[in-house]
């Protein structure tokens, strides 16, 4: 017969330890177990076969990374209560664009999107998508009617994917007019929201299927971790066909980054506030610079798609590019210069970072193809921070004199 109360010292040792005081922790707790105890092996059948909720194991669904998945849910469908918004926390924003292809694509599919995508997303589609058999098409997704001839004249079309604004002309597409026509043609449409955060853009309210995040970026805000996320208007794919891919694939998020991106949303509103109002008073400095050749953010009238961007964005966001006249010289004489801002590549964070694509993001890419996307030679991306915006034009001033 079993004592537990005389145990052996090292069956101690092993036996997991619980706290025994019953009050609530204050801020969700980090669930760092890979698995979940059932108290019968008739509770264990009902988690798995769904007739209970409850966890099993941290790949399948963890308490501290479903909490995150549900806030972020909750924001992309705040002030619409017909949506019906579920979330799933992947490793990185790459995963969780792998994760929703691979859900929804088979052989034969085909994906229609621009050729300005994130280069991390191009490189998925074209180095492994289409060797599995998934055709990537590439068109100007601001050309409406050309989006609806080529979806109408071909039913091997799945999935229209799309960011914007783009990086890092900051390009601006019409989400409800390519989500009009994707739903005619019955086909999905996922959108890369990174930019904008739900605070500034709510994509699934304007029609699409599916919004996806680098979490990395805005929504953690503090550059310390690396996460993604998909968020989805019908629960029921949502929990067959894409958890499915995320538990096979095992792309889920661990606890320890899904924390840390619950953290960083605690400040979304008032990080995005700053960088909205930073960016436009550097924005509307530099279009006066003497060096400077023109600056892509659009809140400025100048923007190409200006118009677009107000009509679906509630503010124009963190990230601007200007081109200074020097070229690709004065462009790296500029990037040695920063003292303040950081040469880094990642964007959203609190702190104000620089890129130079033709010699870092871009350094690869032939310069036609650059050029036939906006990136030219002497053109500086900013991920404008919320530090005292004076210091920072400062910074840009003596870099850029
Ligand atoms: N989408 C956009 C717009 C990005 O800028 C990035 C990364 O820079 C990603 C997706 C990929 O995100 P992650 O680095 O978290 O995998």
């Amino acid at each position: 017969m079993l004592n537990k109360k005389e145990l052996k010292f090292d069956t101690l040792c092993v036996r997991e330890s619980f706290d025994t005081v019953s009050t609530k922790s204050h801020v969700l707790p980090i669930y760092a177990t890979s698995s979940f105890e059932f108290e019968s092996i008739e509770q264990g059948m009902d988690i798995f076969t769904g007739k209970e909720t409850g966890h099993v194991y941290s790949r399948y669904g963890n308490p501290t990374v479903d909490a995150v998945a549900q806030k972020i849910a909750q924001l992309e469908a705040f002030g619409d209560s017909q949506i019906e918004a579920t979330a799933i926390l992947c490793s990185s924003g790459m995963s969780a664009i792998s994760t929703i292809s691979i859900a929804l694509l088979k052989a034969g599919d085909k994906i229609l999107t621009q050729g300005n995508l994130y280069g991390g997303t191009t490189e998925l589609f074209v180095k492994i998508l289409q060797p599995l058999g998934i055709e990537i098409i590439m068109t100007d997704l601001s050309n409406l009617q050309k989006v609806n001839d080529i979806l109408q004249k071909d039913d091997k079309f799945k999935v229209l994917y799309f960011e914007t604004p783009s990086n890092p002309t900051m390009d601006c597409l019409d989400i409800s007019g390519l989500c009009d026509i994707a739903k005619k043609c019955h086909i999905y449409t996922i959108i890369d929201n990174t930019f904008c955060t739900p605070l500034l853009q709510q994509p699934l309210r304007l029609g699409a299927d599916f919004v996806i995040h680098s979490t990395t970026k805005y929504l953690n805000g503090h550059g310390n971790s690396i996460a993604g996320v998909i968020v989805g208007n019908n629960p029921d794919l949502m929990k067959t066909k894409v958890w499915q891919a995320m538990k096979l694939l095992g792309t889920n998020c661990n606890p320890f980054d899904a924390w840390l991106t619950n953290n960083g949303l605690k400040t979304l509103p008032l990080r995005m506030k700053a960088h909205c109002e930073n960016a436009e008073k550097i924005a509307l400095w530099l279009q006066k610079h003497p060096n400077v050749a023109h600056v892509n953010y659009p809140s400025l009238p100048s923007h190409r798609d200006h118009l677009i961007a107000k009509k679906q964005m509630s503010g124009y966001g963190g990230m601007l590019s200007f081109e200074l006249k020097g070229g690709l010289s004065a462009g790296i004489l500029a990037m040695n210069r920063f003292q303040l801002c950081t040469l880094a590549p990642t964007l959203g964070d609190v702190d104000t970072l620089v890129l130079h694509p033709a010699s870092m993001s871009h350094l690869n890419i032939k310069k036609e193809i650059r050029e036939q996307n906006g990136i030219t030679d002497g053109l500086i991306r900013l991920s404008v921070g919320i530090e005292n915006v004076e210091d920072i034009i400062c910074d840009i001033e003596q870099a850029i004199h």
